[in-house]
């Protein structure tokens, strides 16, 4: 059975065309997938009875179920989803002026072993598909639908447990599937990927003519302290991250942006600042500022609110544009680092 969410439109169109069918098929499902919200192939009344008994021998429509919500007292979401071979998952759904922002989840686990992260904590057990990807955006849909208004998902950033270029066709796939205008119709500019980081992906990615933003966890100015950190930068140091940066910002014609998370003694200094300026000058690149959310397993503190200040005035002054993330959830572990895979035998709370 082929889960039909995961299934990117082109391909969906080519398989129509195999089963002897017309290739506009493909878009009449995906309107039913995703305009009309369908959840059995029964509703979908101007496909014949014929046709209906065929998709349903191949297809399936499931989505993720929820195993537990919890809602934090900012209006965010996180939802532990349960897939269908019993892995469970983290979405957060954050409430911007600007929209409805979901943080995807692209792995059950992550391998990236970074050491202020709680995600790598439980080791990589598989990648999610892409239709578990998507699933995740209509669970959140289902719920928006609930609160009425008109309420939808508006921007995804792939930023949930798992490191998504290393699951990088499942991604590009589902990346597709949210931006198609058959799909979730989310804008280009309004999906982010985030990388901690892996060359080789980077310039493949740059070469796909997306427009989807990239965002790179970057976190440190300097190879000594971003290999203390960050287990990547072991294999990938600075002189073959930079490059590959340099190179998508060239051929995709975007800027990335940089995330850098404050540790208190470890990476915020001004003078840590002067050399991050340093280190990406040259690129377009823009940085966000992210203030360490605590982890019970480290032993990592959070910058104070003068350092966090003081670090970003400097790069602003040195011409560097950047922000400081602001916080959802953290009352709920549901902020950036927080989210993990949890196992199969937790109990539910
Ligand atoms: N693996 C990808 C996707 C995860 S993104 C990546 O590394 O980019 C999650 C973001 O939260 C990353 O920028 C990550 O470095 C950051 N993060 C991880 N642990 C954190 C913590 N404890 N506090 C704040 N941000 C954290």
């Amino acid at each position: 059975m082929i889960n039909l969410y995961g299934v990117e439109i082109k391909k969906l169109e080519d398989m129509m065309t195999r089963e002897g069918q017309k290739p506009y098929r493909a878009t009449q499902l995906y309107t039913w997938m995703f305009e009309k919200n369908a959840t059995s192939f029964d509703q979908m009344s101007d496909v014949s009875l014929k046709f209906r008994e065929v998709l349903k021998a191949n297809f399936s429509l499931e989505i993720p179920s929820i195993f537990i919500r919890q809602d934090s007292a900012d209006g965010t979401i996180k939802l532990l989803l349960e897939l269908a071979d019993g892995a469970k998952v983290e979405a957060v759904l954050m409430r911007y002026s600007y929209g409805n922002v979901i943080c995807v989840t692209s792995q059950v686990g992550c391998n990236m072993g970074c050491s202020f992260c709680a995600s790598g904590l439980l080791r990589k057990t598989r990648n999610l598909e892409a239709h578990e990807m998507v699933g995740q955006v209509l669970v959140m849909n289902n719920l928006l639908r609930e609160e009425g208004q008109g309420q939808r998902v508006t921007h995804i950033v792939v930023m949930g447990t798992g490191e998504p270029f290393d699951n990088y066709d499942n991604v590009l796939d589902f990346v597709r599937i949210a931006n198609h205008p058959k799909g979730f119709a989310i804008g280009a500019r309004h999906i982010t990927v985030s990388t901690c980081g892996l060359p080789d992906r980077i310039r493949q990615y740059a070469r796909e003519g997306l427009q989807i933003n990239l965002a790179i966890s970057l976190h440190a100015p300097n190879d000594e302290i971003r290999s203390r950190i960050m287990k990547i930068n072991q294999v990938y140091p600075l002189d073959k991250l930079m490059p590959a940066v340099k190179e998508y910002e060239r051929l995709a014609g975007r800027r990335v942006t940089f995330e850098y998370i404050l540790l208190d003694g470890v990476n915020d200094s001004v003078e840590h600042a002067d050399e991050l300026a340093k280190l990406i000058k040259g690129t377009l690149a823009y940085v966000n500022l992210i203030p360490y959310n605590p982890v019970i397993e480290n032993a990592y503190r959070r910058s104070s609110d003068e350092k966090v200040h003081a670090f970003l005035d400097r790069l602003t002054r040195l011409g560097v544009t950047a922000t400081v993330r602001k916080e959802f959830g953290t009352d709920i572990d549901a902020a950036c680092g927080q989210l993990r895979a949890k196992n199969v035998h937790e109990e539910k709370r």
